[in-house]
């Protein structure tokens, strides 16, 4: 079809500019020098507003307009993509430009002011940002028009198809499980913190480690790479060029090897999307939650194993002999699993983190259906922190102020976290129908597991919905029972 084929070279010609500008973004987050960041925001604001042009272009509208009235003569995989170019194009459309100027301006600016904030423990000096981005939201939801409640249009950016209804049904199933068994846990007097963990491990070797658990996850060099920095992410362009990070931190020898296999994971998923939608807007992972469910079974699954271990830490102990000396894998593996009532979400532990994420998701909920203001907000986070986790944070810093997502303007986000974690228990259970997933840790064939998710999930891109993809591969519908099962075998077996 003549129309079709006009959109495909219009797609093609925009990720050309994408293309670069992702390569940019690499660059600016691992290697490029301080100093660099002013020509270079200055260029690229250049190449931003040609891109933003072709996203917006009356050629581009009347393409995508076109192709959505014969929607239903299209067959499934092109009424899939002119859907979500449809969808991309009335976000942009029908907010007015001054608004959409104003709120690009606003995100800039409220990030710097976040920082600010944070550091000093200055909720007063961010708080106004905060409402208007909360504002321009809950405007921009209006303008779209989609016939959905607001908070259900901002969730369904991250997990498509995903609304209140199912997060509430999840949640609650979280609220009504976990809340008293992470009481019950934390009641049981059991510490498993050990000596080792505080101790100073050389950053040369936690690389060198690091490098290892790369072969281990048969992670394909030759199409990724692996590089330091401050947060780590996964980057990519395509399926052959798939890039991660890890963080060494002296002091804690744990978070570049589980940021290491959490980004792994993320990073396999991309490589293994089949290159028959580079074209398409069907490449690249389906959503936040099912990128987060791999990322999540890479890490808690297999890196938080006691099987993973039983093969690994010899290795481990060849880089670090002195501090792991007398250490066993059980005592490692409890180490590794360590449960406490913690602030700072991205520290918490596998068990607690989940609540982290309902308070989160609660509060958004409540600031989109109006029933609480940005103002009310550090009273809630902290009455919710203490209802969960039996904690109050001493100041806002280590409480509302914590995570970077709000200031970004990234509404709908958070509870894709604690999902992911879902998805991949209900994905482990499935797995170990067909796979002795143990033993294959054990026995070091991590690859046979990548090509069980490559087969079930990878190749497909985001040529299926979350919601398609889940039943495609586990038969049923999300049940939520699988992670509280996951948990509560684990960590009864941990602490009980
Ligand atoms: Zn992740």
């Amino acid at each position: 079809m003549e129309l079709y084929e006009q959109f495909q070279s219009m797609i093609k010609k925009r990720k050309a500019y994408q293309y670069v500008l992702n390569v940019v973004g690499w660059d600016s987050n691992t290697e490029a020098p301080d100093e660099a960041f002013k020509r270079r925001a200055e260029m690229l604001g250049i190449i931003n507003q040609e891109l933003f042009q072709m996203q917006t272009s009356e050629a581009y509208k009347d393409v995508v307009n076109g192709l959505y009235k014969q929607i239903d003569d299209l067959e499934d995989l092109q009424a899939r993509e002119v859907k979500k170019a449809k969808k991309a194009l009335d976000k942009i459309v029908k907010i007015p430009e001054d608004e959409f100027i104003e709120y690009g301006k606003l995100i800039q600016l409220s990030q710097k002011k976040w920082e600010h904030a944070k550091e000093n423990n200055d909720w007063d000096g961010f708080k106004d940002n905060l409402a208007k981005i909360v504002d321009f939201n809950r405007r921009f939801v209006d303008y779209y028009e989609f016939d959905m409640l607001p908070y259900d249009v901002l969730l369904d950016d991250y997990e498509e198809g995903w609304t209140m209804k199912d997060f509430d049904e999840f949640f609650d199933v979280l609220r009504a499980e976990l809340v008293p068994f992470v009481k019950e846990v934390l009641d049981s007097g059991k510490s498993l913190h050990k000596d080792f963990i505080d101790m100073s491990y050389d950053t040369d070797k936690q690389k060198e480690f690091c490098t290892y658990l790369m072969d281990v996850f048969s992670f394909d060099q030759s199409r990724g790479v692996m590089k330091e920095s401050v947060h780590p992410f996964t980057w990519n362009t395509h399926p052959s060029d798939v890039r991660f990070t890890t963080r060494y931190l002296e002091n804690y020898v744990f978070s570049s090897i589980f940021a290491a296999i959490h980004e792994i994971g993320h990073a396999t998923y991309e490589q293994q999307i089949d290159e028959t939608w580079n074209d398409t807007l069907l490449n690249g992972g389906t959503s936040m939650g099912i990128h987060e469910s791999q990322s999540r079974f890479y890490e808690n699954i297999i890196g938080r194993s006691k099987a993973f271990w039983e093969t690994h830490l010899t290795s481990l102990k060849s880089h670090f002999p002195e501090q792991l000396k007398d250490v066993s894998v059980q005592s490692f593996y409890e180490a590794i699993n360590k449960v406490e009532a913690s602030y700072i979400r991205v520290e918490a532990d596998e068990l607690t983190y989940p609540l982290h994420i309902m308070l989160r998701y609660e509060i958004e909920k409540q600031l989109f259906a109006r029933e609480i203001e940005v103002d009310d907000l550090p009273e809630i986070w902290n009455k919710k922190m203490e209802e969960y986790l039996g904690i109050t944070p001493k100041d806002d810093s280590e409480g509302v102020l914590q995570d970077v997502h709000w200031s970004a303007g990234l509404l709908g986000y958070f509870p894709t976290y604690a999902l992911g974690s879902a998805y991949a228990a209900q994905f482990y259970y499935k797995m170990a129908e067909e796979l002795d997933i143990d033993e294959l840790i054990k026995q070091d064939k991590i690859d046979v597991i990548n090509q069980w998710f490559k087969e079930k999930i990878h190749q497909y891109g985001s040529s299926k919905s979350p919601k398609e993809l889940l039943e495609a591969v586990t038969g049923e519908e999300f049940n939520p029972m699988y992670y509280v099962r996951f948990l509560k075998e684990k960590y009864s077996d941990l602490y009980l």
